[in-house]
């Protein structure tokens, strides 16, 4: 078995950061081939990027390297999450297009490229992640390197449209070219880039999934849906309800039920109109009133970039807004929560939901509507209500999905949750669970490795 490199923005060096499912999954794979792992250390430094530093653990070296500040202003905060997560994410209206950090980020993969490059031996096999690292292959090709290096894309593709908007759109995205494999999370994203690379890109589709550049090279594309270490969360979930953070949140419901929602504060989640479509059922079901909480986690991301900030004032707004309204001197519809919760806690709160509200308005898989099914107790599952536009949409069908801008229907799937009969509950659950039982985490990542061999 070849050696496997794994290269992302972050690493997660053991020690410094708790490692999430995928990282776990990374792990598991460079434990079993031996490698390396590969990307920013989260260190901002003065003057140039580049130091590099090294973690040896096992048969994994992780080896990570410094960024000047202003080359990560440019690269992360800038054209990656102000122009692309934008992009990617069909928010053309919100994408902030500057030369000047289309360099900077130019600048960072260069540096990588030249970091790594002597580091690769020609039977390795090399796995890029997502969108911050799109152009890596093209420049490790520049420098000599000849191995296979899969590109895994964990955001969605929009519409080819929306892809040629952005200026100089062809000189980053046919990079992608470099690669022998680049996987989607779902069909839509794999089609719609084909699409792109049809129309606009100046390639042909020889057959589905197989695609040739202008000049002649081929390469390969493919669906590999991400998941969650199913088992892991089902036990994470069961043992979390003794905690006494699951006691006290139980404790303060008084015996109403719970419906939950964990997102990043992020203008992809749909927050603005999730609160709107909860304040819409508690009007369109009055009956229900007093029944059901609602309890919002949102821990702050980049708290750097302006939307942001003003996505957070908007959900203050509302919040108090719905609270003020429909409030009882014993009861506040609504929980508004913008702090992070450690993941093994957050799987006992979604036990305790009868209902989990997952509607983004676009999301390239969303792992919280995966965690929500798998963490449910068997005897008593909560329902999913889940935005069709979700990528985790395309193979949990048993949900109850909503379209996120159809506030009604988000409000009648809400107290159609909070009243499905158990025997339903539990049918819809098992077929969701057996699906998340079969393909999890590692189904995920052995497919992908096996594909990428394969190219
Ligand atoms: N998460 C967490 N604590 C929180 C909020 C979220 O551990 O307070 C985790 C959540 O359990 C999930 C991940 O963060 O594993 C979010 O992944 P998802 O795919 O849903 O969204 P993303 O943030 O990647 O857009």
């Amino acid at each position: 078995m070849s050696r496997l490199v794994v290269v992302s923005n972050r690493v997660a060096v053991p020690g410094e950061s708790r490692a999430g499912g995928l990282a776990v999954a990374l792990q598991a794979a460079l434990g079993e081939r031996g490698g390396v792992w590969f990307g920013w250390s989260g260190k901002t430094v003065r003057g140039a990027s580049g130091e590099i530093r090294e973690h040896v653990d096992g048969d994994i070296r992780y080896v990570t390297v410094d960024l000047d500040r202003a080359d990560l202003d440019a690269y992360y905060n800038g054209f990656s999450n102000r122009t692309l997560w934008p992009l990617l994410h069909f928010r053309l209206d919100l994408v902030d297009y500057d030369r000047a950090t289309r360099l900077g980020y130019n600048r960072v993969n260069e540096m990588f490229a030249d970091k790594l490059a002597p580091m690769l031996r020609d039977d390795d096999i090399v796995w890029v992640h997502d969108y911050h690292l799109i152009p890596l292959a093209s420049m490790l090709r520049e420098r000599g390197v000849g191995c296979k290096i899969g590109f895994f894309l964990h955001v969605p593709v929009p519409s080819a449209d929306l892809l040629m908007a952005m200026p100089d759109h062809r000189r980053l995205f046919s990079t992608l070219y470099a690669y022998d494999l680049l996987g989607f999370q779902t069909r839509r994203d794999n089609d719609r880039f084909q699409s792109y690379v049809r129309l606009y890109g100046g390639g042909r589709i020889v057959e589905p999934g197989l695609l040739e550049a202008p000049d002649g090279h081929r390469f390969r594309t493919g669906t590999f849906p991400i998941s969650i270490d199913t088992p892991l969360i089902e036990r994470q979930a069961a043992a979390a309800m003794s905690k006494p953070a699951l006691r006290d949140m139980r404790a303060s419901l008084e015996r109403r039920m719970l419906a939950i929602g964990v997102d990043r504060l992020d203008y992809s989640k749909g927050l603005p109109e999730r609160f709107h479509g909860f304040e819409r059922y508690l009007q369109r079901h009055p009956e229900q009133k007093g029944s059901l909480t609602y309890l919002q986690i949102a821990p702050v991301s980049r708290g750097d970039v302006g939307e942001y900030q003003q996505l957070r004032n908007q959900l203050e707004q509302i919040a108090g807004h719905i609270n003020g309204a429909h409030a009882a001197p014993d009861w506040t519809p609504l929980r508004y929560v913008n702090r992070n919760i450690p993941h093994a806690t957050l799987t006992g709160f979604y036990r305790s939901a009868r209902v989990g509200l997952v509607t983004p308005l676009r999301d390239g898989m969303n792992l919280v509507a995966k965690e929500y099914v798998a963490s449910q107790d068997p005897e008593d599952p909560g329902v999913l209500v889940l935005s069709l536009l979700a990528g985790a949409a395309q193979e949990l069908p048993q949900a109850l999905m909503v379209n996120p801008h159809d506030l009604d229907g988000v409000a009648d799937a809400i107290a159609a949750a909070a009243t499905m009969p158990l025997a339903e509950r539990k049918e819809r659950w098992h077929a969701m669970m057996e699906h998340l039982r079969e393909r999890d985490i590692h189904a995920w990542r052995r497919d992908y490795l096996a594909a990428l061999e394969a190219a």
